[in-house]
């Protein structure tokens, strides 16, 4: 069988009328697959910079910027950096470090072991501006997904429901990856009367209950599409979506970027990255593309005749 996805690769903002509540609808499909079948991580660690991908695409999702948002986590546990990046036009990549062994002796594992301590850090690098924007939280909870709640909850004192999944599903030569999530979020505002803070206090609990019945399952399911799931779970509080930041898998590394990183190095050190053959080959950690630079290249890297 094959399925022909609907509405995959995007973040779509909602609201919730009847509460003012916002947040996003996120479904990645073919973006998260081609990602983690590319880099063949253990099966724990591809699950967990699935997860980093969806939460990446949520946040981004609801940002206004011009440039690359990053969310990368550095860890004292056999996971030590993951990153997922997205641009304002929707290109995301990522990638994990880890050691292998490490992994290996965990077996089945989540987030708390794979990461041990640690930090989860948020950047907004703006290519005009030229300022990053940073925000950190130590890593706490069981989950990606706590850490995240616990970021907004001390950095932007905002209240946020977030339920995310990532998951194969049979397709019709291999099981292929797939990761959706939903984040509802409670803006600030003014401080309301006693009787406006009672109504919030319900709408935010039933909204929570609501989210809380949406299943592994339906967040990744290719036949469901994303809003349909929203309607199938916030039906009677009126949602209303808006444009979606469509994704779509984008490495930015160029032969030009890394030529700029090796001219940053004295001669002798490149001639110790050197292989057997006297090629150097630098690899792309996001997209693994290898790019080849051979005597005479490297020589002329640095301005030498030969
Ligand atoms: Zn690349």
């Amino acid at each position: 069988m094959t399925f022909s996805p609907i509405n995959d690769n995007l973040a779509r903002p909602f609201q919730l009328e009847q509460s003012a509540l916002r947040g996003r609808v996120v479904r990645l499909g073919a973006l998260v697959d081609r990602v983690l079948t590319r880099h063949d991580y253990p099966e724990p660690v591809s699950r967990l910079l699935g997860e980093l991908f969806v939460l990446a695409a949520t946040l981004a999702g609801g940002l206004k910027f011009k440039g690359t948002f990053s969310l990368q986590v550095r860890s004292t546990g056999p996971v030590s950096l993951m990153i997922a990046d997205c641009t304002n036009d929707g290109a995301m990549r990522g990638y994990a470090k880890f050691d292998a062994a490490r992994v290996a002796a965990l077996g089945d594992a989540g987030a708390r072991d794979l990461l041990g301590d640690g930090r989860l850090a948020l950047t907004v690098d703006q290519r005009e501006e030229g300022q990053a924007y940073q925000g950190i939280v130590e890593l706490a909870g069981a989950t990606l997904t706590e850490c995240m709640q616990a970021y907004f909850r001390q950095s932007e004192q905002l209240k946020t429901g977030l339920k995310i999944a990532v998951g194969r599903v049979e397709d019709h030569d291999r099981p292929r990856w797939r990761a959706g999530g939903i984040m509802v979020q409670r803006v600030a505002e003014q401080p309301a009367d006693d009787g406006r803070e009672e109504q919030m206090e319900d709408d935010w609990r039933r909204t929570m209950l609501l989210l809380g019945t949406a299943t592994e399952a339906e967040l990744v399911d290719p036949h469901l599409a994303p809003e349909r799931l929203l309607l199938r779970l916030f039906h009677q509080e009126g949602v209303r979506v808006f444009e979606p930041l469509d994704l779509s898998f984008g490495c930015r590394c160029s032969r030009a970027r890394v030529e700029v990183v090796l001219r940053r190095f004295p001669p002798d050190d490149l001639e110790d990255m050197k292989e057997a053959d006297g090629q150097l080959v630098v690899t792309c950690e996001f997209c693994n593309t290898a790019f080849r630079f051979d005597e005479p290249e490297l020589a002329r890297l640095h301005g030498k005749p030969h």
